[in-house]
């Protein structure tokens, strides 16, 4: 008999990187000759993928050539990638997810009112890098409350907070930041799609025997998807695909509980439902 298996109300691709990959997949029936900064999106197996199929990635501002399309990823680039790439002649297709636009634009306008700006976000990760570079100017990151804790000596500041971050996490961190700095403005730049994702993997996590996390060790997204089901259900896993499944992981487990980081592609997705399913 096949093991149960539930799938999260709100799972995988987002919008943002559902539009970033059929694009890119357009233009490379047309076009030779495309580069991108670092990854399109986070996913080690769909960047494979691409990069067979002729994707050029480069990492370095001086590897950008002097001719051919660059295409930006949905966490965004530094102002100056733009810079260069046009002072090159390239074609440039921006498909920097609006979501992060948005939280650069909101990043440009606490720099320019000259209070602090406070991204409460992972520290180097593709997309704060994005972020700090549109708004110029000086900026900390902060990534947990006892970072928040040791903040000193800021009277004003504007918070922007990672898109992918976990809500109850940036309320705590906030609720600290709240008693320190007189003057605060606060964008709420967690995106709809996270919000969704991780309310209904801890909806989830609370009701099955053991759940799985399906999704790039390098995504944001799926890590925190992965500590919240964590945090509520002990027996929670995290692969990359269905070739990371252990079986034995499951045997005393009725109803397998399932959700996927917004990078994870649905023929991923459905070969892990398929092995769990099988165990
Ligand atoms: S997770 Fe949100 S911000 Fe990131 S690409 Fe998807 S929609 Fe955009």
């Amino acid at each position: 008999m096949k093991r149960k298996v539930k799938v999260a109300d709100y799972y995988g691709y987002c919008s943002g990187v559902d539009l970033a990959v059929n694009t890119l997949n357009r233009i490379m029936e047309k076009e030779n000759n495309i580069y991108i900064f670092g990854d399109l999106i986070h996913n080690r197996i769909v960047m494979n993928e691409l990069k067979s199929r002729g994707l050029k990635v480069i990492n370095k501002v001086e590897e950008i050539p002097s001719e051919g399309t660059i295409v930006i990823r949905t966490h965004g680039v530094r102002p100056e990638i733009y810079d260069m790439a046009r002072a090159k002649g390239l074609k440039i297709v921006d498909l920097t997810c609006i979501f992060v636009k948005r939280s650069q634009n909101f990043a440009k306008k606490v720099v320019k009112e000259g209070i602090k700006l406070i991204i409460i976000g992972e520290r180097n990760h593709d997309e704060i890098l994005s972020i700090q570079g549109a708004a110029g100017g000086d900026s900390i990151v902060i990534n947990s409350v006892d970072e928040a804790m040791a903040i000193t000596g800021i009277d004003k500041a504007g918070i922007i907070i990672q898109t992918t971050f976990e809500r109850e996490l940036a309320k705590s961190i906030i609720g600290v930041l709240f008693d320190k700095i007189n003057y605060l403005e606060v964008f709420n730049t967690i995106c709809d799609a996270t919000e969704k994702r991780q309310e209904s993997c801890k909806r989830l996590a609370a009701e099955t025997d053991s759940f799985v996390v399906i999704g790039d060790q390098k995504s944001s997204n799926t890590n925190r998807l992965y500590e919240i089901a964590k945090s509520i259900n002990a027996n929670t896993y995290m692969v990359a695909d269905k070739n990371e499944i252990d079986c034995d992981n499951f045997k005393n487990s009725k109803i397998v509980g399932v959700t996927a980081g917004a990078s994870t592609p649905d023929y991923i997705i459905n070969g892990v439902i398929k092995k769990i399913e099988n165990c």
